[in-house]
């Protein structure tokens, strides 16, 4: 399996024909009985450029997805403004965001203080971009029971047992189908529903190992990091300059 982009759209083209594409909160909210349903999730663990050609490529296709977006990264922050134009742009393609929230980032993880801090977080995103989010997803998961006992009021979570018992999980974890080809599963075979969650960071033009993904999202951190220390320290350069001469 290639992670390209032509692939990418050809795994959408293909699951279009017999399934229709749902948002978390609908599954959850509505009465509706659904069948032949995907789920499709992003979760940006790293990169939030990449989500550009990935969002484009649904898009065209009148596809929706739900992206989750991390608020306390060491990697993008949603709330510059490079960053935010991203997230804004997802939003005009029609896409929905959910928060991706990350235990390690706090220390008391008891099912309480977990949901009131997962509030807290929606509620940043909400305020800044005017949105409603439409569920919350997991980094690094803990155990299945304690999000058994999670409720998150009107936020839907992907750990719940409505996503999890009616819907066939696949996931391109670092950079393979760590659960599978969706497409050689016995699920897909019998159109069964499908929660399909990919990371954009695998995903590129040509075909190239998860380890060079990961190298070009370096370079381009650096990149990013270098034009920073450029522009906002633009007078302390300029300074430095003038001293030596
Ligand atoms: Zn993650």
């Amino acid at each position: 399996m290639n992670f390209t982009y032509k692939t990418y759209k050809n795994i959408l083209i293909k699951l279009k024909k017999d399934y229709k594409f749902v948002s978390f909160s609908k599954i959850k909210f509505s009465n509706e009985t659904f069948k032949k349903s995907i789920l499709l999730r992003h979760d940006i663990d790293q990169s939030l450029e990449k989500t550009i050609p990935i969002s484009e490529i649904e898009s065209e296709l009148g596809i929706i997805a739900t992206y989750f977006l991390f608020l306390r990264s060491p990697f993008y922050n949603i709330f510059s403004p490079a960053s935010e134009s991203i997230v804004r742009k997802i939003l005009k393609s029609g896409h929905l965001i959910g928060l991706h929230f990350d235990f390690t980032k706090y220390s008391n993880i008891s099912v309480s203080e977990t949901s009131y801090q997962i509030m807290k977080e929606i509620d940043f995103i909400q305020t800044f971009f005017n949105i409603k989010i439409d569920a919350v997803s997991f980094h690094r998961p803990i155990s299945l029971k304690f999000f058994r006992n999670l409720e998150l009021s009107t936020y839907p979570h992907t750990y719940e047992p409505i996503f999890v018992d009616n819907f066939k999980y696949f996931s391109d974890s670092r950079g393979i189908w760590r659960f599978g080809n969706p497409f050689e599963s016995e699920e897909y075979r019998k159109k069964e529903n499908i929660h399909l969650l990919i990371h954009p960071i695998w995903w590129n033009e040509k075909s190239i190992k998860p380890i060079i993904s990961i190298k070009k999202f370096r370079e381009r951190y650096l990149k990013h990091f270098n034009e920073n220390i450029n522009s906002e320290l633009k007078s302390f350069w300029e300074n430095l300059k003038n001293e030596k001469e």
